[in-house]
């Protein structure tokens, strides 16, 4: 007979038992085809395991550089001791590998949190690589929203909380034709479920891809969400992932502070007010508050955007609406499912606005006001809003991390760490930075100090220095060149002053900078695509190729150009915030209010953190080589802020000569 011991407990499982759940039903660790034993009886007292049977040096499915080898340790221990590590280490490093073949070997459950669907494919990929070297039986799965997985078209075009209602809806009044409720077990599914994969499979047996990987997650080894499943309560709730006991891996976490910051904050708009209205007249209900908010809006939002605490927002609601937030929202709550059939009776997407009102209002009831911000202006076609934005990332975090067994926190851009981490709320970490992983004498910096695009010396002169000399560096590097600009407005300004003086040449249609084709970052992501097809191929020629893009643009973040695509990279200027902006003005306020400085450190950050994300573009293996040209003097002043792997070769002033 099949047995399967679990290594941490010794507890014996059946082979159905094994089947149904990979982790052990006493203890909650994992076991793997490694831990069967053919015996008559059950063989729990007979046998005894070691907690640390499998190590990461098993499990890392390539030849580990000794960079990686210093990661996967750190990691480790840092698992060992159920603490929380912050890595900083370059893009191309292999963090993902590392930090997987780390926490694998703990056997516990993961919950790898991702922002991009290409995060995703690469860390299936490397479950799949671990399994293939070390003959292990690690499954994985992707969850993502019914945006991605729903096979219903009345459901999948809506907003994420929409779509969760409207798909209850559809479910309850038998409109889905897909089933939700099945044992994985049962399916044969595979042991690495993508979304692809799991669409084919619903599509084939009728099945909701959605419900199934939730169902597949609860058993699966590796569990792949956005960060806003794990920064969102009511998301973790819903689709049932918990994360007591499990290891955290926070991929690209640079942006994790925003993103949290996202997650906790609502907007109130003009339209979705009118919206709400219509909705509750349908239905011959009293649209009295929604007037009152109506008019509320009216009386405070003007051309220029005005700015009230959380607190101030929350008083101003409850005398403006003379009525309890909390039981305005109780009272009104079991009209959206009524506004959800109706509309559905009536062949209509049940898409509910009034919903959308009531979660803002009970996000203003039941938040931390003093760690808001109430910010009333127009949006861009000029409806009158009110954005409710959080302040502090610390209150997304923090709460999952404390939940968490341990956590890696990981990403390229990180520096300065302290202030990354006083920034999320997080005490007793464990912060390392690692080098590069390309040869050190791959990586240069040159930095030029007699120039800046601060706004006092932002002018045509300026600009013309900057062709001047970026076309006579262009000319010495081979291949393909990178140049970002903090903003699109500038970059254009940049290239008709360079047109203007000659540094930028016209031949036909083309512009050349330092006998390099230039091209120009598209403004639609198929655009873009196109164009940096063109790049890639050009800059491989020996002519080489120009590179015109922003800073958290389309390729300076998630995107990468190894090799020749990138010989040099020009950082002109830095992308500092618009200072002027209500919600940076409060963000600085906010965090000088919890210790002097932070916040005027967090807006320094803020932008390198771009700055570096830039940099990262250029350098993809061991043997890839790149020279970074940093074309502002505040690199020099705040060289602290510059990732590490950046400059560990040192600095160089770029000689004018
Ligand atoms: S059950 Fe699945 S397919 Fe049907 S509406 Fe809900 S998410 Fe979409």
């Amino acid at each position: 007979m099949i047995w399967f011991i679990c290594p941490n407990c010794g507890e014996s499982h059946t082979l159905k038992e094994f089947r149904d759940s990979h982790f052990c039903k006493k203890c909650g660790k994992l076991m793997t085809y490694k831990n069967r034993v053919d015996s008559e009886n059950s063989p729990r007292t007979e046998i005894k395991f070691s907690t640390s049977e499998l190590r990461f040096t098993e499990l890392f499915p390539y030849e580990p550089y000794p960079e990686q080898l210093e990661f996967m340790k750190d990691a480790e221990s840092a698992i060992l001791e159920k603490r929380v590590l912050v890595a900083e280490a370059c893009n191309g490093f292999g963090k993902t590998a590392c930090a997987l073949a780390s926490a694998l070997s703990f056997g516990r459950k993961i919950i790898y949190a991702t922002r991009t669907h290409e995060q995703v494919r690469q860390v299936l990929h490397e479950v799949q690589q671990i399994n293939r070297k070390a003959g292990t039986m690690f499954s994985a799965v992707a969850l993502a929203s019914r945006q991605n997985l729903c096979l219903n078209d009345v459901c999948r075009r809506l907003p994420m909380f929409e779509a969760v209602e409207a798909c209850r809806v559809l479910r309850e009044t038998r409109r889905c034709p897909y089933k939700t409720k099945f044992n994985p077990s049962d399916l044969r599914l595979s042991l690495i479920l993508s979304t692809e994969k799991m669409i084919l499979h619903g599509r084939k047996k009728r099945l909701c891809p959605y419900f199934l990987s939730r169902a597949a997650a609860k058993d699966s080894t590796v569990v792949v969400a956005p960060y806003q499943y794990i920064f969102n309560e009511a998301i973790r709730v819903k689709v049932g992932l918990e994360i007591s006991g499990k290891i955290l891996i926070f991929d690209e976490a640079h942006n994790a502070d925003k993103i949290g910051q996202e997650v906790l904050s609502d907007t109130l708009s003009e339209r979705g007010l009118n919206n709400a209205k219509r909705e509750l007249d349908l239905l011959d209900r009293s649209s009295y508050f929604i007037d009152r908010l109506l008019d509320y809006l009216e009386s405070h939002v003007s051309e220029k955007p005005a700015v009230k605490s959380g607190s101030e927002l929350f008083e101003d609601l409850e005398i403006f609406l003379d009525e309890d937030l909390s039981f305005l929202v109780d009272f009104y709550m079991p009209v959206v499912d009524e506004i959800r059939e109706y509309k559905l009776s009536e062949g209509q997407v049940p898409v509910c606005y009034l919903n959308g009102l009531l979660n803002f209002l009970s996000l203003v009831g039941s938040s931390e006001r003093d760690s808001y911000v109430a910010i009333y202006r127009r949006s861009k076609s000029g409806l009158k809003m009110i954005e409710y934005r959080c302040l502090d990332p610390s209150l997304a975090i923090k709460p999952v991390i404390k939940e968490a067994y341990s956590a890696l926190i990981m990403s390229g851009t990180l520096s300065p760490m302290d202030y990354f981490t006083e920034i999320l709320g997080l005490s007793e970490v464990k912060c390392r930075t690692y080098s590069a992983i390309a040869r050190p004498e791959n990586v240069h910096a040159y930095v030029d100090t007699s120039i800046s695009t601060r706004f006092k010396e932002r002018n045509e002169e300026t600009l013309r220095i900057y062709g001047e000399r970026i076309a006579k560096l262009v000319k010495k590097i081979p291949n393909g060149v990178l140049i970002f600009f903090p903003q699109r407005a500038l970059m254009n300004q940049a290239l008709e002053v360079w047109l203007r003086s000659g540094f930028v040449k016209k031949k036909g249609k083309d512009l050349f900078l330092g006998g390099k084709r230039v091209f120009e970052e598209g403004r639609s992501a198929r655009e873009n695509a196109r164009i940096v097809k063109e790049y890639k191929q050009a800059a491989k020629t020996d002519n080489g190729a120009v590179l015109l893009a922003v800073f958290r643009g389309r390729n300076s973040e998630g995107s990468n150009f190894p090799y020749e695509e990138a010989r040099g990279i020009f950082n002109v200027g830095l992308p500092y915030a618009d200072y002027k902006d209500p919600f940076v003005k409060a963000q600085i306020e906010y965090l000088n209010r919890k210790k002097p400085r932070l916040g005027n450190l967090w807006y320094i950050m803020d932008a390198f953190r771009a700055a570096n994300q830039a940099l990262g573009r250029g350098i993809r293996h061991r043997d890839d080589w790149c020279r970074f040209y940093l074309m502002d003097r505040r690199y020099a002043t705040h060289r602290r802020f510059i990732s590490k792997w950046a400059v560990e070769n040192g600095m160089e002033k770029i000689s004018l000569s």
